[in-house]
Formats: structure tokens, C-alpha cells, sequence
């Protein structure tokens, strides 16, 4: 299998990578450090055209495919991971969804504005009691026969990009019934922002991810219409599980970004700081320990990029996409960790990007489905059963 980049996406890569060198890097720094969405360097992702990259062109997409929108993550994290997952999050769980179980309505009425990055769409799966275990959703939607609408009831919590100025959509699972076997039948429906009774909290304070949004929010007899059930009803748990599935290898590609970056700052560093009368990286131990830092990144790499070769294939790729999560998170936190030991002191400062990339490591593991989620779902793959 040849992993090389084809010329079309090299030439991508090469301008995310120039946007993110020369905009996202002189800016971002400020923004993280005041908590504060970065509007202006989102609306230019919107007119790069990467909201759309991986949705057809017919909705205002670029035509491109989930290698495409791995290659622009990695690139973004590599410098910045707050823009990084606010087009993961935007492209992977606001859009995809529509893109891929919407009717053809939705699709109109939604996916041409997602795609130009004039809104931005929110998948909330998770709630305040549980995230991991997703089938354990509270949160009910009723259909009222006399208007033909969901009424929806409960809240989500660690939403990302739910409270923008420019989110239009949340999509959220809610029971809407009972199995026969009394397991709750779960499905998916677009709640638009502003619905009456949708409330979004105020942002959360959080350790890392300081410029993208994540919020909790709640649902007091918010009512849709019945059109805006996403796909089949009771098909909304087995949906989100195909949404993750994918969205696993957009964190892995993000994941390996912020090693990579991690290792372009160790490098630069290792070569300007002097210690004892020379650079400290001419000390074998720094040069090692950059040398698996840069080994990781491209393990990491490799691993993501086969598991999208697969699902462009259309061939299975649950296992491949869990193994690249799992693999990239847990070396970009190591990554993040020595990036900071090769930097000193300077490395604690937040003005130099390595602290906001430790700051930022550490969700890898846990969002989109935990490292030992990842470990359950190989496990099964493998045929273990618990
Ligand atoms: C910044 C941020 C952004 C997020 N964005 C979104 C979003 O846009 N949409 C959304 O729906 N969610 C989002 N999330 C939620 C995220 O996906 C969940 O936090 C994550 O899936 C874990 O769920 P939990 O927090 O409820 O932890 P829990 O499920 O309560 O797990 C707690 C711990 O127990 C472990 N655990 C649980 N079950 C088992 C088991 N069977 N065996 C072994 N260990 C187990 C977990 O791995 C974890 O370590 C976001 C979270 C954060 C922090």
C-alpha cells in the first residue's frame, strides 16, 4: 500500500500547511490565552474551502475524501489544535451526519452553508452521566401527533462548537421508545440554534483547547419538527457508531499533527538553546529523544492514513480507525511531555507553543471514545468478548 500523497493532496497539504504557519501561528496564541473563539481565522478556513473538503461538490463541497480532511487537521495541529478541532468537530460530527443519513432536504437546507464555514454543526451525544456508554442516553424526544413535532427533553454536555455566534445546528440523540425487548430505541434530530427551550450554557473553563468552544447544554420541551429526525428513527445509536468510527481517524490525524509539531519546535530549540558551551542538541539524549518523538509522529502517520485508505476503499475499518486513535493520542501526550522537558522552563510558558500543545494532548485520550474504549473496541474486533 503506497501512503505517499498523491499531487493534489501534496499541494493541499503544502497550503493548510503555509495558512497555518503564516495565519493561525501569529494569532492563536492571543486567542487561547483569552479563551476566546477565533472568528476571523475560522471564517478564512471556511473560504479555503475546508469545512467542505471531504462532501460533494453539488452541496458546496470540495469533492475531496476523509484523507483529504485528515491531511488539513494534521497540518492545522501541527501548529494549533483549537482550529484543528473546530474543523474536526465542525466537518466529522456537525456535518458528516447530514452528509451521510440526511434526506435530501436536509441535505439542501443544511450542507451548503456548513460547507462554506458560514455555520458550524454540533453532534451532542454525550451527557452528564455518561459518555462512554452512549446507549445510555437520557435525554427523550416524544412525537406530538397534533403538530407533527419532536419534543425534546434532558441535556448533553462537552459540546464542541455548540455556542457559537455561528453554530446553526446541533444534532442530538434522544430515546424515542422502547425496543420489544425493552432496550431503548435511540435516534438523531437536528435541533437548530435558537430553537425556544434549547439553552447553551456559558463556555467551560478548560485545561486545554482554549479557542474552540465546548458547552453543556439543555432541553425544556424544545420542539421540531418531526422532518428533522436525522435518518431512520431508532437507527440514531448504530448512526453515531458509524460518525465515531470515522471521527476517530480525523482525531488520530490531529493527534499526529500536534507530535509532528511537537518535534518541529523540540528540533528548532534543541538547536538554538545553548547549555554547558553548545547546543543542547548536540547531547545524545536530547537528539535520541527527539529521534522517537519523530518516530512516533510517522508511525502515527502511517496508521491513520490506512485506515482512511480503507474507508475511501469502502472497505472495513473500525479496527484500523480504533488502533490509530488509540496509537496517535497516547504518543501525542508523550510527545507533548518531552517537547516540554526539551524546552525547560520556557516549556511551562504559555507564550511558546509547546505549553499549548501539552496543554492540549491530554483530551486526545479521551475524547471521541477514551483510550480504553479503543482497547474494547480492538478487543472486539479481535473476537474477545467480555
Ligand atoms: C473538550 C471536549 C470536547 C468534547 N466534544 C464532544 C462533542 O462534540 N460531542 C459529544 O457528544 N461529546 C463530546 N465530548 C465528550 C467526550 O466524547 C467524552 O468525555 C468521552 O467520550 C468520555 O465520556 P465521559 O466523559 O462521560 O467519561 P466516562 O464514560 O464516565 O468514563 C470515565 C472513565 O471510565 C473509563 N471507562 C468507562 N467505561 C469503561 C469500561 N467498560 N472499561 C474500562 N474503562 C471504562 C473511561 O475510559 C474513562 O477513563 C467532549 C469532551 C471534551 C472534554
Amino acid at each position: 500500500m503506497d501512503h505517499r500523497l498523491s499531487p493534489e493532496l501534496e499541494e493541499l497539504r503544502r497550503t493548510v500547511a503555509e495558512f497555518a504557519h503564516d495565519v493561525v501561528a501569529p494569532k492563536i496564541g492571543d486567542f487561547y490565552e483569552r479563551h476566546e473563539f477565533p472568528y476571523e481565522i475560522v471564517r478564512e478556513m471556511g473560504r479555503m474551502g475546508l469545512f467542505g473538503l471531504p462532501f460533494p461538490e453539488e452541496y458546496g463541497g470540495m469533492g475531496g475524501d476523509y484523507l483529504a480532511l485528515g491531511i488539513a487537521l494534521e497540518e492545522l495541529a501541527r501548529v494549533d489544535s483549537s482550529v484543528a478541532i473546530t474543523l474536526e468537530a465542525g466537518v466529522s460530527l456537525g456535518a458528516m451526519p447530514i452528509h451521510l443519513f440526511g434526506t435530501q432536504e436536509q441535505k439542501q437546507q443544511w450542507l451548503p452553508r456548513l460547507c462554506s464555514g458560514e455555520i458550524l454543526g454540533a453532534f451532542g451525544l454525550t451527557e452528564p452521566d455518561g459518555g462512554s456508554d452512549a446507549g445510555a442516553t437520557r435525554t427523550t424526544a416524544r412525537l406530538d401527533p397534533e403538530t407533527d413535532e419532536w419534543v425534546i427533553n434532558g441535556s448533553k454536555c462537552f459540546i464542541t462548537n455548540s455556542g457559537t455566534d455561528i453554530t446553526g445546528l446541533v444534532t442530538v440523540t434522544a430515546v424515542t421508545g422502547r425496543k420489544p425487548d425493552g432496550r431503548p430505541q435511540i435516534s438523531a434530530i437536528i435541533v437548530p440554534s435558537g430553537t425556544p427551550g434549547f439553552t447553551v450554557a456559558a463556555p467551560y473553563s478548560k485545561v486545554g483547547w482554549n479557542a474552540s468552544d465546548t458547552r453543556e447544554l439543555s432541553f425544556a420541551d424544545v420542539r421540531v419538527p418531526a422532518a428533522n429526525l436525522l435518518g431512520e428513527e431508532g437507527r440514531g445509536y448504530a448512526q453515531f457508531l458509524r460518525i465515531l468510527d470515522e471521527g476517530r481517524i480525523a482525531i488520530a490525524a490531529l493527534a499526529t499533527g500536534l507530535a509532528q509539531g511537537c518535534v518541529d519546535e523540540s528540533v528548532k530549540y534543541a538547536k538554538e538553546r545553548h547549555a554547558f558551551g553548545r547546543p543542547i542538541g548536540a547531547n545524545q539524549a536530547i537528539q535520541f529523544k527527539i529521534a522517537d518523538m519523530e518516530m512516533k509522529a510517522h508511525t502515527a502517520r502511517l496508521a491513520w492514513r490506512d485506515a482512511a485508505s480503507r474507508l475511501v476503499a469502502g472497505e472495513p475499518f473500525k479496527k484500523e480507525a480504533a488502533l490509530a486513535k488509540l496509537y496517535s493520542s497516547t504518543i501525542a501526550v508523550d510527545n507533548a511531555r518531552d517537547a516540554t522537558q526539551i524546552h525547560g522552563g520556557y516549556g511551562f510558558m504559555n507564550e511558546y507553543p509547546v505549553a499549548r500543545m501539552w496543554r492540549d494532548s491530554k483530551i486526545l485520550e479521551i475524547g471521541e471514545g477514551t483510550s480504553e474504549v479503543q482497547r474494547m473496541l480492538i478487543a472486539r474486533e479481535l473476537g474477545l468478548v467480555g
